[in-house]
C-alpha cells in the first residue's frame, strides 16, 4: 500500500508540514491524483488534509482556488468509499455514538455501511446561483459531474 511517507517522497514541494496531514494511509492514493495536479499547476500547494466526518477534507494555497474544485470535492466523494485503514473499497459507516468514518468490512468493527443514497453525492453550491453535482459510481468507482453550462469562468 502507497503510505503518506510516499507521498512525500513524491510530491515534496505541494506537501504541508507533516501534521497537517490528518490522516491514515488508506486514503494516499484518494489524495494523489490532487496532489500531481498541484504540482503541475506550480503555484499552488496543499495547506491540510485531515479527516472529518469520515471523509476528506483538504485546504489549499490559495485558498478557494477555483482551478482545483473538482478534484476537490471528488477526492471528498472517493474518501467515502476508501478504507482510511487499507485503501481497499469502503463505505461510510456511523458508529451509534454518532462518530463517522470509512472502512471495508475488515476494519468496520462490525458497523454497518450508511445508505448509498446517504453517501454516493455530493452537491456544490457556488456564489451567483452556480452549483455543481458529484456523483459516485460504486461499480466503477468513477464520479460522474454535472453543473450548468457557463459555469466556468
Ligand atoms: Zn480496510
Amino acid at each position: 500500500m502507497m503510505t503518506i511517507d510516499d507521498l512525500y517522497r513524491d510530491y515534496p514541494a505541494v506537501l504541508p508540514n507533516r501534521n497537517e496531514m490528518r490522516f491514515l494511509d488508506g486514503w494516499t492514493r484518494v489524495l494523489e491524483p490532487l496532489l500531481r495536479e498541484l504540482s503541475e499547476a506550480g503555484n499552488a500547494y496543499l495547506v491540510m488534509a485531515k479527516e472529518k466526518f469520515g471523509e476528506m477534507r483538504v485546504l489549499l494555497s490559495p485558498p478557494g482556488d477555483e482551478r482545483f474544485r473538482d478534484s476537490v470535492e471528488c477526492l471528498r466523494l472517493r474518501s467515502r468509499f476508501t478504507c482510511e485503514h487499507c485503501g481497499k473499497p469502503g463505505r461510510l459507516r456511523r458508529r451509534s455514538d454518532g462518530w463517522m468514518f470509512a472502512a471495508c468490512d475488515e476494519h468496520s468493527h462490525g458497523v454497518e455501511p450508511l445508505p448509498l443514497s446517504a453517501s454516493r453525492c455530493i452537491r456544490w453550491e457556488g456564489t451567483g446561483g452556480r452549483w455543481r453535482t458529484y456523483e459516485y459510481d460504486e461499480r466503477d468507482g468513477q464520479v460522474t459531474i454535472t453543473g450548468p453550462a457557463g459555469d466556468e469562468q
